[in-house]
């Protein structure tokens, strides 16, 4: 019987998928470095069995494969001392337990590489005090109502909702209200595209009054006189709409402030 070595397509795969480093839990040892002369890459890294290649290997007599064995989800990549240590003490490393190593360490670093690198060069304390800016200027915006029934907004918030929009035409680093970081942008350009939509909506559905008397603009669902059924289906869609677009915006509003006041307090940043 022989051995059930891996192909190298296998030890490159299980090497990059572990970005070169050792896989066993507090170890993470690189793995490759550069000779001194520049002109060598050397290796210190073994892709290790769980399931032992050798048939008369400790434990391996559940009948795999030798595909199975070869697989790249039997194997893990270790550095050259946790690679011995796992051979020769099967019982403290059971079966299971490298390629389970192998399994987290990619799935880590699956999540590293596709998380957006946190931008360096910012200042932390201006981005803060721009979302704390970009905050208060919410602060007057009233949609008042109940929901999913009806819903009101005075004039005065559609235009300070409009001269919102306005200031932050370019958020950038010209800008006071800018957040820079691309989670906390994210959030700002989320709450004006909510803003955007309700004002969208406030002039051209036909559902809403301007009431002069409250200098409110107003959509209450409430079956009008001769109105169709659809016409009714149709306004209660405006109405709830509306409410979830503005729920949105108080969702974003509220993790900026958060974000605002977290890094003031001198904490970490919790969004990333
Ligand atoms: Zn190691």
């Amino acid at each position: 019987m022989t051995r059930e070595n891996f192909t190298q397509n296998t030890k490159d795969h299980l090497a990059r998928a572990a970005n070169f480093r050792c896989v066993r839990p507090g170890c993470q040892k690189i793995t490759h470095s550069q000779s001194t002369d520049g002109k060598k890459i050397v290796g210190t890294a073994v892709a290790s069995h769980d399931i032992p290649a050798s048939p008369n290997g400790p434990g391996n007599n559940i009948g795999l494969t030798p595909e199975q064995i070869r697989a790249a989800e039997n194997g893990a990549w270790l550095c050259a001392i946790c690679a011995r240590l796992v051979d020769h003490d099967r019982v403290r490393f059971p079966t299971g337990t490298i390629s389970e190593w192998q399994k987290i360490a990619a799935s880590y670093i699956t999540q590293y590489a596709s998380t957006p690198a946190t931008p360096t060069g910012i200042n932390l304390r201006q981005a803060c005090q721009g979302a704390q800016l970009f905050c208060n200027k919410t602060n007057n915006f009233h949609i008042e109502g109940y929901i999913n029934w009806a819903i009101e907004i005075s004039w005065q918030s559609i235009c300070a909702m409009e001269s919102l929009i306005g200031e932050c035409h370019f958020l950038g680093p010209l800008n006071a209200l800018t957040t820079f970081f691309p989670h906390t942008l994210n959030l700002q350009y989320r709450a004006l595209d909510c803003l955007k939509t309700l004002l969208t909506m406030f002039k051209t559905s036909g559902y809403w009054f301007y009431d002069e008397s409250f200098k409110a603009y107003r959509l209450v669902q409430l079956p009008l006189f001769g109105s169709t059924e659809s016409q009714r289906q149709d306004q209660q869609s405006a109405v709830s709409y509306a409410w979830k677009i503005w729920n949105e915006f108080n969702e974003s509003i509220y993790i900026l402030r958060q974000f605002s006041l977290g890094a003031y307090a001198g904490a970490d940043l919790l969004l990333w």
